[in-house]
């Protein structure tokens, strides 16, 4: 018998098992591979948004502005690698004008620093890029993914949490006033708690189906939109994000850091039908394209193929962003679980917030 189950131990299992835990919970993670924070926690861009793109009433918009602060302290307090590089978000034509001005007007809106700067503040830093007009977000920056799932991982021990790797969710179902959850590790064996949380990330939708009397009308279908990283090998004149203006889905193939001080773009962003991180070489004329609008100074040359990712989207390929889903019995009428689906960027940037907006529903229920 435990206080609360969460299954899946990417970033957000694991910063709401830290609050949980830290609040003098029993907690049990359940991670079905080896290490945690192995799936698109580690398959990201690592960034640290700043809460500039999403309408102002979004979770992702609050979560993430709360986020970002929380990160940096955490990061600072546990000797995380990272680094507030600052971004450019860039119009490289007067087409693209209007839509940087609607960025940076939703960026005030949702009050996040902002603003417009000159051509020569940017170039300084960032010599060769072509661009029409920036704006500039100097909370913006980097973090070691790896880093901060090792320090979630010690808080949660450290609170006497247990995160139980090899270990899948099979199932659960309610008996009176706590779950009954079928687990298979080395053998099958079942634990009863008093709530149940999920965030399964990309496999969401097989554990609602799982869950004894979830509603079906309330599982999203997961939508996997897949991104590519290219690696770029010597010296680039960067030493700020550097971000194109974003498509209706993803950010654009942007300019990104390791903590290294080693210089990736990506990602791209298509819609598949399957999970497999297969990286598709082909694609590099399109890299090359694309960063050649606002680098024309590129050597093809000097980009690789660095790795995926697969963003856990429950927005349609035609359809209008959709928020952070995460429900409780108000939603599905099941008392004690709470679930989370559609945790795709800014994630990362939001999950020490999640991990708090979780506590506080929890508490509460
Ligand atoms: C290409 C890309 C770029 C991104 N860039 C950024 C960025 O720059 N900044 C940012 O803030 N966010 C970014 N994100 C979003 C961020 O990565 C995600 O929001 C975040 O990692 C989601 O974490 P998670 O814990 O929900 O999911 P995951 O990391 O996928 O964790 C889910 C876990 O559940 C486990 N699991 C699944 N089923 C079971 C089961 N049955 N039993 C046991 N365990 C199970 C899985 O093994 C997995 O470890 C990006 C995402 C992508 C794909």
């Amino acid at each position: 018998m435990t206080d609360v189950v969460i299954i899946g131990g990417g970033v957000i299992g694991l910063a709401i098992a830290r609050e949980l835990s830290n609040s003098g919970l029993d907690i049990i993670i359940l991670e079905k591979n080896d290490r945690a924070g192995d799936v698109t926690s580690s398959r990201n861009s690592g960034v640290i948004h700043a809460g500039i793109y999403y309408p102002q009433n979004f979770l992702k918009t609050t979560l993430c502005v709360e986020g970002n602060k929380m990160l940096y302290k955490y990061a600072s307090e546990k000797n995380i690698s990272h680094k507030k590089y600052g971004k450019y978000i860039i119009a490289t034509s007067k087409e693209e004008q209007s839509k940087l001005q609607t960025i940076l007007r939703q960026g005030i809106e949702n009050n996040v620093e902002i603003e417009m700067v000159s051509k020569e503040q940017v170039l300084k830093n960032n010599p060769g890029l072509n661009f029409f007009e920036a704006i500039y977000s100097p909370s913006s920056g980097v973090i070691d993914v790896p880093d901060f799932v090792s320090a979630l991982e010690g808080d949660i021990q450290h609170f006497g949490g247990l995160i139980s790797l090899r270990t899948n969710f099979i199932s659960a179902r309610k008996d009176n006033d706590k779950f009954i959850i079928k687990c298979l590790g080395e053998d099958k064996f079942d634990i009863s708690s008093k709530y149940l949380v999920n965030c399964s990330g990309l496999s969401s939708e097989e554990t609602l189906s799982n869950i004894e009397k979830f509603p079906n009308s309330r599982i999203y279908k997961n939508y996997f939109a897949k991104g590519h990283y290219f690696k770029y090998s010597g010296k680039s004149p960067f030493t700020n994000l550097i971000y194109p203006i974003s498509g209706q889905h993803s950010l654009g193939i942007h300019v990104g850091f390791d903590l290294a001080g080693g210089i990736r773009f990506g990602p791209d962003m298509k819609f598949v039908e399957t999970i497999n991180y297969n990286f598709d070489d082909s694609l590099k004329n399109k890299f090359v394209k694309e960063i050649s609008q606002y680098w024309p100074g590129i050597n093809p040359d000097k980009l690789h193929p660095d790795y995926t990712g697969i963003r856990p989207k429950i927005t349609k390929p035609n359809e209008a962003m959709k928020d952070f889903s995460i429900e409780t019995s108000k939603h599905h009428d099941i008392k004690g679980f709470f679930n989370l689906q559609g945790i795709e960027s800014p994630g990362l940037t939001s999950s020490l917030a999640i991990g708090k907006y979780i506590k506080n529903l929890l508490l509460k229920a």
